[in-house]
């Protein structure tokens, strides 16, 4: 009893290890240690491993914002009553054993990482670390962790996004009617999502939050790291879930009504058009799916946004982000190392400073290299389809993008670059190869308008590269190909080009390859 006259709880002290992304408001660890313990005797345990920081290199506004948001949520739980050991330390297993030498809990919580290497840490190494009991809990970042439309995944059999999305729909009831029918009488609005952008449609800008003293502070220890990249870049991303809510709110706002139609669009005007660059701050836990989803159906409720926008856009969150993160569970490790096409090409030089005549390349990896960010459309139909049209090995493209993007993880980097930008998964995870000839880019972009290459040429001096690589694809895969039914239309326009021009084709190809470096 204290002197209040209040009965004080003894409890035996628990720490929690919380990852650097998984920043959870509601961390299922807290709340499930506040069943245990009283909040004085709960000890959350952040670390910064160098290792993590080292192993390989990253764009310098993702590792700014994962430190700066730890920091910030480090202030957060200290605020709220929780006490915090922000610790630097040369990898997870020493930082571990540092905090339980130095605080003797009773026990240790964590919530399962989202990585493969992050899970079979917490499996097989934590264990070894210590003898006191450790618990994970299931991740609560993902929906499919809490409902799974597949109990029993075939490990051969494939699975379509499409129906893993309608049960998703159906669970969780968005836009569905209490009869669990989709709102609008349809699932799916993707026939009227596929607009090029008109010149006189205005793009609103991104917000920015310029960098507190936390993000300065981290900006001048992370710098001296960043030198030897050739391209500067400013942050102004969000660090805090405020912040990020923010961000949130703006996109729904300013941008949300627009997504639907112009979500393949590219132009050299803006890399985000009307995309909600979300994805930096659902990857570390400042925003939660289901916040995101509630808060785009409440604004289609309220009749503020239409439905092929809201629903395209919902379609992304529930839909191809949770079935990438379900495919990535399923597949590992081998997903890593696939490698289909036997593609052995490695990355060209021009992917590290977009020094390459191609214009549409060039300005997506300018942007990449800048500002860590491309939407959907420029990293699969721009970037992937070159890498598959070139025959680039798939573990150097990957390699590539982990180290390029300000949302990179390997949960949704793995199945989106092997699976869906390579196909080189064999077609476990998209229902067909994502490659197209200049023409798609033509008519989906402007960067054709001031390439020096020809768009409409399939041969010759000037033609698009992306010409004579696509041909040369089909010819060179005709039979792998042909299983697939939804490459029946393709491999049927192969007909078009007689002898002389498929051998013109293919020594251009193999010219042009020759010739990267
Ligand atoms: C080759 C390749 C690499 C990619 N690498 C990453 C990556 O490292 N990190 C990453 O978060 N996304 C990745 N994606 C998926 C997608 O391109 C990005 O999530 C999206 O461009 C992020 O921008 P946004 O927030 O403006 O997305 P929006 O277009 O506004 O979409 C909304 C949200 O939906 C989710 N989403 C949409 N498509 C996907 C998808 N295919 N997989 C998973 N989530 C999706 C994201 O959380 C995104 O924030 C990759 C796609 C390809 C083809």
């Amino acid at each position: 009893m204290d002197v209040s006259g209040e009965v004080t709880l003894m409890t035996q002290p628990i720490s929690i290890w919380i990852l650097g992304n998984q920043l959870l408001i509601d961390h299922p660890a807290l709340s499930h240690a506040e069943e245990q313990a009283a909040r004085q005797d709960i000890r959350v345990l952040l670390i910064e491993s160098q290792y993590l920081l080292d192993h390989r290199p990253a764009h310098p506004a993702r590792l700014i914002l994962l430190l700066s948001a730890m920091q910030h949520y480090a202030d957060h739980l200290h605020k709220a009553g929780f006490e915090v050991d922000y610790r630097k330390a040369p990898t997870f297993r020493k930082g571990i054993q540092d905090h339980l030498e130095m605080y003797n809990p009773s026990r240790l919580l964590s919530m399962a990482a989202s990585g493969h290497s992050g899970k079979q840490f917490q499996k097989n190494t934590l264990p070894g670390i210590t003898s006191l009991p450790t618990e994970v809990l299931p991740n609560t970042q993902f929906l499919v962790g809490q409902f799974n439309p597949y109990p029993q995944p075939d490990p051969d059999k494939q699975y379509i996004m499409e129906y893993f999305y309608r049960e998703l729909r159906k669970y969780f009831q968005i836009l569905v009617d209490g009869q669990g029918k989709p709102a609008g009488g349809k699932w799916n609005y993707d026939q009227q999502n596929r607009k090029p952008l008109p010149e006189d449609v205005q793009i609103p800008p991104l917000p920015t939050f310029p960098p507190d003293k936390v993000t300065q502070q981290v900006t001048a220890q992370l710098s001296p790291r960043f030198k030897p990249r050739k391209m500067g870049f400013d942050f102004n991303l969000a660090v805090t879930h405020e912040q990020a809510a923010r961000a949130l709110e703006d996109f729904i706002q300013n941008r949300l009504g627009n997504f639907g139609p112009y979500e393949d669009a590219m132009t050299s005007r803006s890399s985000v058009i009307f995309h909600s660059h979300l994805s930096p701050y659902l990857n570390i836990g400042l925003l939660t799916p289901l916040q995101v989803i509630h808060a785009v159906q409440q604004a289609y409720q309220s009749s503020k946004i239409p439905l092929n926008s809201a629903e395209g856009f919902i379609r992304q969150v529930l839909g191809w982000r949770e079935f990438m993160y379900w495919q990535y569970q399923r597949d590992m490790p081998e997903l890593k190392n696939g490698n289909y096409w036997h593609a052995d090409n490695p990355l060209p030089a021009f992917f590290w400073d977009g020094e390459t005549k191609l214009n549409c390349l060039q300005e997506v990896i300018h942007r990449a290299l800048t500002t860590g960010y491309n939407h959907h459309i420029e990293r699969l139909m721009i970037l992937g389809n070159f890498c598959t049209l070139a025959g680039i090995n798939p573990q150097q493209v990957l390699d590539w993008f982990m180290s390029n993007y300000v949302d990179a993880y390997p949960w949704v980097m793995v199945p989106n670059v092997i699976g869906m930008g390579l196909h080189a998964d064999g077609g476990k995870i998209g229902t067909k190869p994502y490659i197209s000839s200049a023409n798609y880019i033509q008519k989906m972009s402007d960067y054709c308008q001031d390439c020096k290459f020809d768009h409409h040429a399939r041969t010759g001096s000037g033609a698009c590269p992306f010409n004579y690589l696509y041909w040369n694809f089909l010819l060179h895969h005709q039979e792998r190909l042909k299983s697939n039914p939804r490459m029946a239309l393709s491999l049927s326009n192969l007909r078009h080009l007689d002898q002389e021009e498929r051998e013109k084709v293919k020594e251009q190809a193999d010219t042009f390859i020759s010739r990267l470096e």
